[in-house]
C-alpha cells in the first residue's frame, strides 16, 4: 500500500504526459512560452479568478504575495500555529513579524476567535491556511479583516478545488497562493507554484516582482521565480483529472469515516464546505503505538506535522508558547495521516480500518 501513489497516477495517463513533455522538448519552450501561458489561463479559469501568476513553488508564491501587499520591516502578520513552515517563514523573509494564533479543535485551521486580541497598530494582514484541504473559517476572518483594514492571503497549498459556502477557496481573500509540489492534490514533476487574485494591481506587481521587476524594464528589483515549461505542460495534462481525482479522495475519506472505530477522532468537515482531503488525519491518544502497529501491517502513515510551528527551534524567541498554543500542541501529539491518494482501492481502505479497529480494541 502506498501513502501517496505518484507512479500509479502518472502511469494511468502516461501517453498524454509523454506527448506533452515531448512537445516542450521539440519546441524548446522551457521558459515562459505557450505551456506556461496556457497554464495561467486554465488555472485562473479553474479557480475562478481574473489573474494567475505562475512561479517556482508555493513558498515563493507566499513570499511574492506578501511583497505585493507591501509587507515591510516591523509589520505584523497573523497566521496559524499549525501549518508547514513555508507559511510563517515567508512572513519573516518579507521583513514582517510572525504572530501565531492557535487553531480550532475541530478543524485544525486558525481559530478566528483568537485573532482580534492579537491585532495591534502594526498588524497588516492575516494568512489563513486551508489545512489538509479543509477551508478555514473565512466569513469570520474576512469580517475581522475588513473591520480592521487588514488584507488576507489564503494559503491554498493543500486545498485545490476546496469550497467555502459555494465559492472556491482562493477567491475569498485579497490574494491566494498554491503549491504544485508533486505530492499536492495537483502536483508537478518537480517544484511549481502559483498566485491567483482578482485584484489587477496585485497581479501586476506579482508578475513584475517575480520576473526581476519586469524584463528590460526593471521598475523595481525583483526575484527570479518561474514555473518552467515542462512543469506547466505536465500540470496542463493533470489539471483535467483534478476534479475526478478530488471526488475519489472525498469517497475514500467517507469510507474511512464510516469504518474507523469511535475511539479515534475522525476529521470533521466544516458545514457548507468542500474538504478536498489532501490528507486524511485522525487523532488517537495512543498515536505513536498506533503508528508503529500500522507499520508492522505494512500500512504507511505520516505525521503532519510533528510539532506546532511555535515549538520549533526557529521560533524559540516566542514566549509562553505552551499556554498560548495548547490546542495545536495537543494535536501535534495525537494526529496521524492515513494513506490518501486517488488510486487507493476500497479494499485498501477497509484493510486500514480493520487494522486500526484491531489495535484500538486491543488496549
Ligand atoms: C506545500 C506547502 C507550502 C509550500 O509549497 P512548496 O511548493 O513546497 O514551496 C506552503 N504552505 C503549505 C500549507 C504547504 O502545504
Amino acid at each position: 500500500m502506498e501513502f501517496v501513489d505518484l507512479k500509479g497516477l502518472h502511469d494511468s495517463i502516461a501517453d498524454e504526459l509523454h506527448r506533452a513533455i515531448n512537445n516542450v522538448i521539440s519546441e524548446s519552450s522551457f521558459i515562459r512560452g505557450p505551456h506556461v501561458i496556457a497554464f495561467e489561463e486554465s488555472f485562473a479559469n479553474l479557480i475562478g479568478t481574473s489573474h494567475c501568476i505562475s512561479c517556482a513553488n508555493g513558498t515563493d508564491a507566499l513570499y511574492i504575495a506578501l511583497r505585493a501587499l507591501g509587507v515591510k520591516m516591523g509589520d505584523e502578520v497573523i497566521t496559524t500555529s499549525h501549518s508547514w513552515i513555508a507559511t510563517s517563514e515567508t512572513i519573516t523573509q518579507a521583513g514582517g513579524k510572525v504572530v501565531f494564533a492557535d487553531t480550532e479543535d475541530d478543524f485544525y485551521t486558525i481559530d478566528p476567535q483568537l485573532i482580534e486580541a492579537l491585532i495591534t497598530d502594526k498588524t497588516k494582514g492575516i494568512v489563513p491556511v486551508h489545512l489538509y484541504g479543509q477551508p478555514a473559517a473565512m466569513d469570520e476572518i474576512m469580517a475581522i479583516a475588513s473591520k480592521h483594514g487588514l488584507w488576507v492571503i489564503e494559503d491554498c497549498a493543500q486545498a485545490h478545488l476546496a469550497e467555502y459556502k459555494g465559492g472556491k477557496v482562493g477567491t475569498i481573500g485579497d490574494i491566494a497562493t498554491f503549491s504544485f509540489y508533486p505530492g499536492k492534490n495537483l502536483g508537478a514533476m518537480g517544484d511549481a507554484g502559483a498566485i491567483v487574485t482578482n485584484r489587477t494591481d496585485l497581479a501586476e506587481y506579482c508578475a513584475r516582482f517575480a520576473r526581476h521587476g519586469g524584463k528590460h524594464e526593471h521598475t523595481i528589483e525583483g526575484i527570479n521565480s518561474r514555473m518552467d515549461g515542462l512543469q506547466a505542460a505536465v500540470l496542463n495534462v493533470k489539471m483535467k483529472y483534478l476534479e475526478p481525482w478530488t471526488r475519489r479522495r472525498e469517497e475514500i475519506a467517507a469510507l474511512y469515516s464510516q469504518h474507523l472505530p469511535q475511539s479515534v477522532r475522525i476529521p470533521s468537515i466544516r458545514s457548507d464546505c468542500r474538504h478536498v482531503f489532501h490528507l486524511y488525519v485522525i487523532r488517537s491518544s495512543r498515536r505513536d503505538e498506533l503508528k508503529s502497529y500500522l507499520a508492522t501491517q505494512e500500512i504507511p502513515t505520516a505525521i503532519n506535522y510533528p510539532r506546532a510551528l511555535p515549538f520549533y527551534p526557529a521560533y524559540q524567541y516566542l514566549e509562553g508558547a505552551a499556554e498560548r498554543f495548547s490546542v495545536s500542541s495537543r494535536h501535534a501529539e495525537e494526529i496521524l495521516s492515513l494513506p490518501m491518494h486517488p488510486l487507493l482501492s476500497s479494499e485498501e481502505v477497509s484493510q486500514v480500518c480493520e487494522a486500526v479497529n484491531l489495535f484500538e480494541s486491543s488496549s
